[in-house]
């Protein structure tokens, strides 16, 4: 039956550890399949988030890149304007005219060399600076002439070789611009806005250029530049017109309204009115009213807010991408940052449910199973467990205190079921598992003894003196025999008014010295009566070895030489197989010699 509690302990302890390490394994488990979850939801987030921010960033990078590409467009177009000039200028004016055809030409060259070499290919840039050399030359030859000597086709000419650098610009434009929609089809409407601004600035230019060349020398204007200026204030009607931004995305106060207004003031209606004007002037009186640096003056400061207009709608996309970029970087680093602290809470819940509800929950499991198995619960209180685990804790020390209390009365049942009440003594029932033991394991010389002792005429001093005196005198002869002996000898009540000691590791005369001095304590202790006196008890002993004999056998040698000593006359030891007189004369002989050399 025990066995079996202790097998089903064992189980149950295996069973728990295992249990253990299993929801270990599993709370760490389901922790991981949250952490991967949510590493892969928030990789695929950021991995849109580096995308876009990618995108935004690669567009702002091409919309600054065209915005360069634009410039060095306007700067070949404002380069006419010097050059027209400085063409038609008079000898007085030349000198400063030539000095600002120069910085316009500086202006262009450093806006060419300013575009990306890397992408943009090198035939194309090679191409329009051939042109504008070619431009350049012209001019240069032209503005070389004498006033007098200067002729229609060379001014037109050298004009017409400047629009077509800028011609064979638009190939450089519209090169970046399929690069761009490469890249990104959304960055349809900016490279559409900026080619369309660009081209306006340049049709504008070369509206006003179509009449320099018959200003400066006072001719009529020849049909083809009639045709020309017509179909470029088609186009450039147009382009105005397309380009009108919505209300919804430009409220009045921005930049690009404004400045439209402006452009539509100084230049749709001033600067083509100027136009107007001049060519009025010289279809219906063949002069023009104005002498060509003054026209391209004032034109170019019409066509100004055009150019600026560019500029503006530009930036005005640059400033968005910036902040498309700036978004998509916030949005990557909040993922980042939402990421990182979803995995730090689900790794700290699960730290926290192992520490605060597996950890302690598990300690209590073992604290009961300790407990079953005898030992202490090791159970520690911890301010930080949660209510329940604080319930479960109080219930284990409780069983815990029970269990105490409990194992304190049984020792105490046990005591009591070994014990003599009125002696206190061990009993006989203590005795005889005692005996039973210990004479079937020892063995040689020195074997264990065993002696009863009963006490003489105890009858009469229970009649003579009452019970109560009887029962004095039991517990004063107990007090003696357990006071003469070794604390490692066994004194036993073993029944009535007859004691029993049980020696260990004694020799035979040993043994008798013992029983002598036991007998001779006894004979010579007075016990008090009331009412002053005193009463001399003696008793007499039988003594058996206990050798290779059953408990039972050896209780009844003692008995028999016990029984001997009553006969013999009481007050006298008896050995158990000393029958004969002699041996028993020299066993006591032995053991009073034994006695005395104690004594001394
Ligand atoms: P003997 O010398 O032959 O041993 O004579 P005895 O009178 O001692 O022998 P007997 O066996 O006739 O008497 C034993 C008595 O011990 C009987 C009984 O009343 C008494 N007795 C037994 N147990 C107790 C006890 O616990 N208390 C008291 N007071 N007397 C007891
Ligand atoms: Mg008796
Ligand atoms: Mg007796």
């Amino acid at each position: 039956m025990k066995n079996h509690s202790v097998k089903k302990l064992q189980i149950m302890k295996m069973k728990l550890f295992a249990t253990r390490g299993r929801l270990k394994i599993r709370l760490w488990g389901m922790a991981l399949i949250v952490i991967i979850c949510t590493l892969v939801m928030a990789g695929s987030t950021i991995l849109i988030s580096v995308a876009s921010f990618s995108k935004a960033h690669t567009n702002l990078m091409d919309v600054k890149q065209f915005a360069s590409v634009f410039e060095a467009a306007n700067f070949i177009s404002a380069e006419r304007g010097p050059a027209n000039i400085l063409m038609t200028a008079d000898d007085t004016d030349r000198s400063q005219a030539y000095n600002n055809w120069k910085a316009a030409q500086q202006k262009t060259d450093d806006a060419l060399n300013k575009l990306n070499a890397s992408i943009i290919p090198d035939n194309l840039v090679q191409g329009v600076r051939q042109e504008l050399r070619l431009g350049r030359r012209k001019v240069e030859a032209t503005q070389l002439k004498e006033r007098a000597m200067l002729r229609f086709d060379e001014v037109q000419g050298a004009i017409d070789q400047m629009f077509a650098a800028w011609d064979s610009y638009r190939a450089i434009i519209q090169w970046q611009a399929a690069y761009l929609l490469r890249h990104d089809r959304d960055l349809g409407a900016v490279v559409i806005k900026g080619m369309m601004l660009t081209s306006l600035r340049e049709y504008a230019g070369r509206l006003g250029s179509y009449l320099v060349a018959p200003m400066a020398l006072n001719q009529p204007i020849p049909e083809e530049n009639v045709i020309e200026s017509h179909v470029l204030r088609g186009y450039i009607r147009d382009m105005w017109y397309l380009m009108e931004p919505s209300s919804e995305s430009h409220p009045d106060s921005s930049p690009i309204v404004q400045k439209r207004k402006e452009a539509n003031l100084l230049y749709m209606n001033q600067g083509l009115a100027l136009i107007d004007e001049q060519v009025q002037a010289a279809q219906r009186g063949g002069a023009f009213s104005l002498d060509t640096a003054t026209f391209t003056k004032r034109y170019v400061a019409a066509m100004k807010p055009l150019g600026e207009l560019r500029g503006i709608y530009l930036a005005a996309s640059i400033d968005e991408f910036e902040g498309r970029e700036g978004t998509a970087r916030k949005a990557l680093y909040h993922t980042s940052a939402i990421a990182i602290l979803i995995l730090v809470l689900v790794i700290g819940l699960v730290a926290v449910v192992q520490y605060h509800i597996f950890g302690p929950l598990f300690r209590g499991a073992e604290a009961i199973v300790n407990l079953a198995d005898d030992r202490p619960s090791n159970l520690s209180r911890e301010s930080g467990h949660v209510a329940e685990i604080q319930t479960l804790y109080s219930a284990i020390e409780v069983i815990t205190a029970k269990l105490k209390e409990r194992s304190f009365l049984m020792s105490q049942l046990e005591h009591l079921a070994h014990t003599d009440g009125l002696t206190g003594l061990l009993n006989r029932r203590a005795l005889d598992d005692l005996g039973s033991s210990i004479t079937s394991a020892e063995h040689g010389e020195r074997v264990p003894y065993f002696i009863l002792a009963d006490i003489d005429h105890f009858k009469a001093v229970n009649d003579k003196h009452g019970h109560l005196l009887g029962d004095q005198v039991l517990r004063e002869i107990a007090r003696i025999m357990r006071n003469t002996v070794r604390e490692s000898d066994i004194v036993a009540r073993f029944g009535g008014e007859e004691f029993a000691i049980l020696l260990r590791g004694y020799s035979a005369a040993d043994a008798a010295m013992v029983a002598r001095r036991l007998r001779i304590a006894i004979q010579h202790h007075l016990i008090a009566i009331p009412g002053g006196s005193s009463l001399k008890i003696t008793a007499s002993f039988g003594v058996a070895e206990c050798k290779n004999v059953p408990w039972s056998e050896i209780v009844n040698r003692a008995d028999m030489a016990l029984y001997a000593a009553k006969a013999a006359g009481r007050n006298r030891v008896r050995f158990s197989g000393y029958d004969d007189v002699r041996q028993r004369k020299k066993l006591k002989e032995a053991s009073m010699t034994l006695s005395c050399q104690r004594q001394s």
